[in-house]
Parts: C-alpha cells; sequence; structure tokens
C-alpha cells in the first residue's frame, strides 16, 4: 500500500501542511499556482519548500483551461511549468488542473510540455491508475465529507458524480465510517486497503486554508499519525511515476 498527498494553490497556510508533514517524515506534492491565492507563497518561500516537497505546476492563473485559446493554455501550462522550474532551480513533472477541468486537447498539451503525469479532482480512485494524465484522488480533506443521512445515501452521493468505486473495496463495511467524516473514512479505508498490493494508492489531497477554516488541523494530524502507524510506504506524485 503506497499512500501519497498533494495540496494545491500555494497559499501561505501550505507552510502549516510542511510543518505536520515533515514531522511524520512524509514528502507531499503542492501543486502551485502563480496568482491564485491572495495571501500565497513568495517565491523565496516555494524554495524552501522545494527543499523538502515536491513543487508541481497548477497554471499561472488558475482559470478553466478547457475554455481557453491555444495560446492561453500554453501560456497558463508551459509558463508555469518555467516558473517553477526558475523558482526552484529543478524540473517540474507534476500538473494538476485547474478545478479538475480537462479535455484531450488539455490532456494533450500537458503531455507535450514534457510533464510526466497530471492530477485531477477525481476522488475514491484507489489505483493502479490507468491514465497517467488523469491520476484520480482517493479522499478529499474537506469538512463536507461528512454525516451523510445513512449509507444508502452515501452511495447515491457517489453514483451521483460518477465517482469510481474500486470493485475490491466494494464489498468493505464502510458506511459506518464515511457517516462519522472524512477522517473516519480514510483511516477505515487505510485499514482496508492495508491488504490489498503495492499497485493499490491511497491518494490524500486538499487545500491548507479549507483544513484551517474548517478546524480540522488537529483531525488532520491524528490521520497522518495514523498513515504513520500502519506502516505504509510515502511517495510523491512524481515518485508514482518515477519508472
Ligand atoms: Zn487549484
Amino acid at each position: 500500500m503506497i499512500v501519497t498527498t498533494s495540496w494545491d494553490d500555494g497559499d501561505i497556510l501550505d507552510e502549516r501542511l510542511v510543518e505536520l508533514l515533515s514531522r511524520y517524515g512524509m514528502r507531499g506534492t503542492f501543486y502551485i499556482s502563480r496568482t491564485y491565492r491572495p495571501r500565497r507563497l513568495s517565491e523565496d518561500r516555494i524554495r524552501v519548500l522545494a527543499a523538502k516537497h515536491e513543487i508541481g505546476a497548477h497554471t499561472i492563473n488558475h482559470l478553466d483551461l478547457t475554455r481557453l485559446s491555444d495560446d492561453a493554455r500554453k501560456n497558463e501550462i508551459v509558463g508555469s511549468k518555467n516558473w517553477l522550474e526558475d523558482v526552484t532551480g529543478d524540473a517540474v513533472t507534476m500538473f494538476c488542473y485547474p478545478f479538475g477541468l480537462f479535455d484531450a486537447e488539455v490532456k494533450q498539451m500537458v503531455a507535450t510540455a514534457g510533464f510526466r503525469a497530471a492530477r485531477t479532482t477525481c476522488q475514491f480512485g484507489i489505483g493502479p491508475y490507468r491514465d497517467r494524465f488523469a491520476m484520480p484522488t482517493t479522499l478529499q480533506v474537506h469538512p463536507t465529507l461528512v454525516r451523510r443521512a445513512s449509507a444508502r445515501d452515501f452511495r447515491q452521493y457517489l453514483l451521483g458524480r460518477g465517482l469510481h468505486w474500486g470493485s475490491r473495496l466494494a464489498p468493505l463495511r464502510i458506511t459506518g465510517a464515511m457517516l462519522l467524516g472524512w477522517s473516519h473514512f480514510a483511516e477505515t479505508l487505510l485499514k482496508a486497503a492495508r491488504t490489498l498490493d503495492d499497485s493499490n494508492i491511497f491518494h490524500l489531497w486538499g487545500h491548507s486554508w479549507e483544513i484551517d477554516a474548517a478546524g480540522m488541523w488537529g483531525r488532520f494530524d491524528a490521520l497522518l499519525n495514523f498513515i504513520q502507524q500502519l506502516g505504509c510506504r510515502v511517495r510523491t506524485n512524481g515518485e508514482l511515476w518515477s519508472d
């Protein structure tokens, strides 16, 4: 079982994520957009972050790439790679679509730009990943994944969003945990997925300011502790494709 984590946008609060991940000896992937967050990491702070964690591109202006002209799209995709490589002095090989929005043309441009893979915002994927330019996640750290009225409602919630649910996880009795919120859900999934093989990937992602606004730092810390106790192998997003 592999655990990978990714954190979007480059808000100043990402430094709190860095502190927590580092405390558990975990390297994460930070997808940074140049202008998006009102309180964002300076280039100096990005360099500090890059010394410990992986930096991925997340465009310049965080726009819907499917609605841009070819030139504008190229500026967002190639421009963000060039910018972060200038800032960090390292190759930037991972990309993340703003709002999770992409189409075949966007994917092609990301591949042509020299990225190794790209992450979406699809949830409940557990690997192995079929399409390296449409990497799903497993779970978003987000306050709305709480207290669904019933297990049946939750299944409807998943189906209504066209969410992938790995067939090997389907028999698990996870419904009760889902009702208690994302952190219980994550723990239950992790415990169950531990018995699966190394092609399975638990991919946690989120936004630092959402963790902050919803007062979820304590629960997030507890989850990292839990992951460490399980003895999962932690990889950055890019390390999943290091072959
Ligand atoms: Zn974003």
